[in-house]
């Protein structure tokens, strides 16, 4: 098994270009590598932003970052898995080496890159941006043996992929970068992958209140099924004013998930003294947030968050137990699926909104 392969991927020549699906060989895995079938990728909002912008990775390229699958070939030193694992990806590598790993903070590790062109992808004899280090639109990818999380078999590979960001981006969010509390009041600003599993997060951590705030009815009616107590369609100072009325004064977390600096300084003032404000959304590399200084000596936090602050190792196996539990619900808030040669389509339905997490499935039976 150990030689080159070819498979099919989804290929993006430059910003804004139209995914294509072509021919590319993936080399073998090396020392500390595994080579991954990969059975389903999720499609995120940075895909978007990086397919649009172009910011922070080098085309040609083949996105997607949100990916699970079965490990078919091991590179040498590879022992604590096998082949025939179902893993999700992880973009976090955990190097082991570095100060954030040595300090157990492994999700703002040294080893971590938007932009891993490491030649493991290549279509002729060029080798492609693999986004994340991921690079889940290709039916197979090598990624290091410490950057894969073994999956339940009672969960399918399709849900678990959803894992792999968008809902650890959320309900760490919550959970770990937020420290949402029992009986806390939180809001969440953005009702989109991130947004909807930072409410169920806030739900599993039993914050009495958790307030939703998207424009979109459809996103409110599905922020209310996972858990939403408070449904608010209103937007910018109307949902501040909103929310610091419901709440006698202000919430103790708010969550940004939108991707925008405004929506960051709404969430900042939605804040009760003593309130934490978490940023989680993807902006333009040169958007910048204003906050009153004063209001920082009100014991107000402004935070960010990447990865959710999780650590996907010992993170992602707790995430798949709630999952298999049923109190983190995956089915609702994702889909449709879209076989590989519509990826184009799975970009467009993230795009208009009619999706919050459209999926592509490249192996239907692994799936
Ligand atoms: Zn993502
Ligand atoms: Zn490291």
């Amino acid at each position: 098994m150990n030689e080159a392969v070819r498979v099919r991927a989804a290929v993006v020549d430059e910003p804004g270009a139209l995914p294509r699906i072509e021919e590319v060989v993936v080399r073998p895995p090396r020392k500390g590598e595994v080579r991954v079938r990969v059975a389903a990728c999720g499609i995120c909002a940075s895909d978007l932003h990086v397919w649009r912008t172009g910011e922070g990775i080098q085309f040609p390229a083949v996105l997607g970052h949100e990916a699970a699958g079965v490990i078919e070939a091991l590179g040498p030193g590879v022992e604590h898995l096998v082949e025939g694992d179902r893993v999700v990806l992880s973009w976090v590598p955990r190097c082991g080496r570095c100060r954030a790993c040595l300090a157990g903070r492994f999700h703002v590790g040294a080893a971590s890159r938007t932009d891993a062109n490491d030649g493991s992808l290549s279509r002729g004899d060029r080798a492609l941006g693999r986004y994340m280090s991921v690079s889940g639109l290709s039916e197979c990818v090598v990624v290091a043996a410490s950057s894969v999380v073994p999956v339940p078999d009672a969960l399918p590979l399709r849900l678990a992929c959803l894992i792999g960001c968008g809902v650890t981006t959320g309900l760490g969010a919550a959970m770990l970068s937020g420290e949402a509390g029992r009986g806390e009041m939180v809001a969440v600003f953005g009702c989109g992958g991130v947004g909807l599993s930072a409410i169920q997060g806030a739900r599993i951590a039993e914050a009495a209140i958790r307030i939703a705030v998207d424009p979109n009815p459809a996103r409110l009616a599905l922020a209310e099924g996972l858990g939403a107590t408070h449904l608010l369609s209103v937007t910018g100072a109307e949902a501040v004013a909103a929310i610091r009325e419901l709440t006698e004064g202000g919430v103790d977390l708010a969550i940004e998930s939108v991707g925008s600096a405004a929506v960051a300084r709404e969430a900042f003032d939605a804040l009760a003294p003593g309130g934490r404000a978490v940023v989680v959304g993807l902006t333009g590399f040169d958007a910048e947030v204003r906050i009153p200084m004063v209001a920082l000596l009100l014991d107000k936090t402004l935070r960010g968050s990447i990865h959710g602050s999780a650590d996907p190792q010992s993170d992602f196996p707790r995430f798949f137990e709630f999952a298999m539990a049923g109190e983190l619900r995956l089915e609702e808030m994702s889909g449709p699926d879209f076989p590989l040669d519509r990826v184009a389509d799975a970009f467009e339905a993230l795009a208009s909104g009619s999706a919050v997490r459209p999926r592509v499935v490249l192996d239907a039976d692994l799936a």
